[in-house]
């Protein structure tokens, strides 16, 4: 197969794609009417495109580079021919088109030099200081002769664990993936098959996730013509076919132009054409293809609100289609990405797909993390520096959050198989929720994750004594899928007896937690004594799962099952939960937090959590007991307590002590027999009043063995 039979950027360049076209620049670089032994001209634009971002740039390192990276390896060939000069110089126009920054262009033109050449780390270093040794270093691969089949995984390690402290060595082997990928024709066919699924499982995952689009729709179609050829011909086709007409996507943009102009709103209306995935992806949702299918709006702003002003006129003119509506300006990716997405009816009846964004945000959009240029320093450009409620993710884009818990686990998978394998699995998974540790800190963890999942990314292997969970405030089962804006308190045995149960396999998805549990169940294949090889959770934890409401406070059959959490919030008709970390009770003083999803968390005011709630930017909610009525009369004040307990002796003495101490009478009492080490007793109180049901909690909470006491919403006596 040709370069020029799977050349998916020709069908946008004709169209005129708004975006930064890094093949055409490419192609200019290398094959234009420059003299490749005329220095400045070798370079020129690679200055050029730097100096469009940087305007102060100092070009001479870049030229000392070029001239270390030209002479070393003068006299190789790449495969179809060229200098091999030519791939260092290609890769550092790609990245200074995205806007990188000197350090990392330098880098990139010295790239392959340790690697290929008689250039060493130490010359690197003496000749472009510390920085560009350590990005050059983190791409230079491992030697097969030293790890044979294991070089590939562990090359890749070692780049992730670089990329941990310089997120600039990820920037530069995603472009020297891209231009080899550019270039992979020449290959034989098994080969290019082979890179093309490394790029499809790991970089292309690696570029979404550090939002470089740009480099990642390229590789995406440089991918689908080799691994898919008939689709990709077919796209090829019906997409040229739809070149011939007219663009009915330029009818709507006239008159989107002609919305804005009236409404005074400066915008610069863009036609921008899907890329050959993309279109085939409308295809395989939709069955066919319309004609505004092919490509999108994008309308280009100069302030954030200015977006919301587009938006507005928009939706005023033209029918929007509600469904496509979506802010990722306010509710970002995990990413970077910001935009507005919304959908419209033009004229003729024809939907049209809009992208509403700042050109800032459309810089972001396209080079993600390279274009902060260099992200350890803040100079005023950077976009690093937007400032916006943190949320983990976004607090350090160059470390974010799952890249943190990808260097955690990686350091557990010695096997470069097991490496390898969890690292594509890692990659596959898509976005990631936080939720809050009872204890205090959040956890960064991907959507559908567990309980187990949150027990081994908090305690790491200690998590292996793990018997149960509280999501919420209430006892839940270790297969809990955990939801944004959860409060997790995990629940440890105290002896070191017992571990996790091969069930607990299925409800890890992450890597971490799946590395541990196989790592134990392999070095105990027959369990141990305590293992909960039946039951994962505590007792009963099936009946009230992390979303059940509290129970009623109310002890009497006609409250049996009331869903009222007792507290009225200030968003009429949103959930309402209470939070497990400080599990507030009449007459507590409290507030709500409204979390992802609509739902309102209340805490106790004095709850660390609040602070935490307000640092992460969660709105407060006004939030109060009930009209306190139901503890009115002398009925009312009976209360039904769960004891959930480690057994020991002494355990019910030592219960009914508490109780008594704060002036309760048990009115009733079940003790279910000991199962797995643990024990459920079941109180009926008669209280003096009401307001002593918190202390009485918290005092029976803290008799040795107790790890949870609930209430009920069935009295003692009728278990
Ligand atoms: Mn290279």
């Amino acid at each position: 197969m040709s370069a020029e039979a799977t050349d998916p950027g020709a069908h946008a360049r004709k169209r005129g794609r708004p975006r930064i076209d890094l093949r055409r620049l490419g192609r200019v670089a290398l094959l234009g009417p420059v003299a490749r032994d005329r220095l400045p001209d070798a370079i020129g634009h690679v200055a050029e495109a730097h100096r469009a971002h940087h305007p102060d740039a100092d070009l001479t390192v870049l030229r000392r580079a070029y001239v270390l990276a030209e002479s070393s390896h003068r006299g190789q060939m790449r495969k179809s021919g060229e200098p091999y000069i030519t791939h260092p110089l290609a890769v550092t126009l790609i990245l200074a088109e995205l806007g990188a920054g000197t350090t990392t262009l330098t880098a990139s033109l010295l790239h392959d030099t340790v690697e290929d050449t008689e250039v060493t780390l130490d010359q690197v270093r003496e000749q472009f200081g510390d920085e560009v040794c350590y990005l050059v270093d983190g791409v230079t691969k491992l030697e097969k002769v030293d790890y044979g089949a294991a070089a590939e995984p562990e090359t890749f390690r070692k780049m992730l664990v670089a990329t941990g402290n310089d997120v600039r060595v990820m920037s530069i082997k995603l472009a020297d993936r891209l231009h080899n990928m550019r270039t992979l024709g020449v290959m034989r066919p098994e080969k290019q098959a082979r890179i093309a699924k490394v790029t499809r499982d790991v970089l292309i995952p690696l570029a979404e996730r550090l939002g470089v689009q740009a480099l990642k729709t390229e590789l995406e179609d440089l991918v689908f013509a080799i691994l898919h050829p008939e689709e990709y011909a077919g796209t090829r086709a019906l997409i040229a076919a739809a070149d011939g007409g007219q663009d009915p996507l330029a009818e709507i943009a006239e008159s989107v132009r002609a919305t804005l102009r009236e409404a005074g709103i400066n915008a610069e209306v863009l036609i921008r054409p899907r890329h050959f995935v993309s279109v085939h992806r409308v295809r395989s949702k939709r069955g066919a293809l319309r004609g505004t299918d092919f490509g999108r709006l994008l309308v280009l702003v100069s302030e954030d609100a200015d977006c919301y002003a587009v938006l507005g006129e928009l939706h005023t003119c033209f029918t929007p289609v509600v469904s496509e509506f979506k802010d990722f300006i306010a509710a970002p990716k995990f990413n970077l990405y910001q935009s507005l997405h919304t959908a419209v009816v033009g004229p003729e009846g024809a939907v049209a797909e809009v992208l509403i964004r700042t050109h800032r945000m459309h810089k972001v959009a396209e080079a993600g993390v390279v274009a902060l240029g260099n992200p350890y320093v803040q100079d005023g450009t950077t976009a690093a520096q937007h400032d916006e409620p943190v949320d983990g993710e976004r607090a350090d884009p160059t470390r974010p959050g799952w890249l943190s818990r990808l260097l955690q686990w990686q350091e557990s998978a010695t096997d470069p198989d097991t490496f390898w394998t969890t690292l594509r699995d890692d990659l596959a998974q898509d976005r990631e929720i936080t939720v809050f540790g009872a204890e205090g800190g959040t956890l960064g963890l991907p959507a559908g994750a567990s309980c187990v999942d949150a027990a081994y990314a908090r305690y790491g292997d200690a998590a292996h004594g793990c018997i149960g969970a509280r999501v919420n405030g209430r006892l839940a089962t270790l297969s809990t899928v955990l939801t944004d804006g959860d409060t997790v308190q995990l629940l440890l045995a105290q002896d070191a007896s017992s571990g996790p149960s091969p069930e607990w396999l299925d409800h890890a998805r992450t890597p971490a937690a799946r590395i541990a549990i196989a790592g134990w169940l392999e070095a105990h294949p027959d369990g141990a004594p305590g293992s909960h090889k039946t039951r994962p959770a505590p007792p009963r934890a099936q009946d009230r799962a992390a979303d059940d409401p509290v129970p009623g406070l109310g002890p009497g059959p006609g409250r049996t099952g009331d869903r009222d959490t007792g507290v009225t919030v200030d968003v009429p008709g949103a959930p309402v939960r209470l939070a497990g970390c400080c599990t507030p009770v009449p007459p507590d003083d409290i507030i709500g937090f409204t979390v992802r999803g609509g739902a309102v968390t209340v805490h106790r005011r004095e709850c660390p959590a609040t602070a935490r709630m307000r640092a992460v930017g969660r709105p407060a909610v006004g939030a109060r007991w009930h009209d306190t009525g139901a503890w009115g009369g002398p009925a009312d004040h009976r209360v039904t307590l769960v004891a959930e307990s480690f057994g020991r002796p002494r355990l019910l003495a030592d219960l009914t002590e508490a109780i008594a101490a704060a002036d309760a009478a048990i009115v009733s009492a079940t003790v279910e027999p000991p199962s797995e080490q643990r024990v459920r007793h079941t109180y009926t109180l008669q209280l003096p009043d009401a307001a002593g049901l918190p202390a009485l909690m918290r005092a029976m909470r803290a008799v040795p063995g107790v790890y949870d006491v609930s209430r009920a919403q069935q009295p003692a006596a009728a278990r």
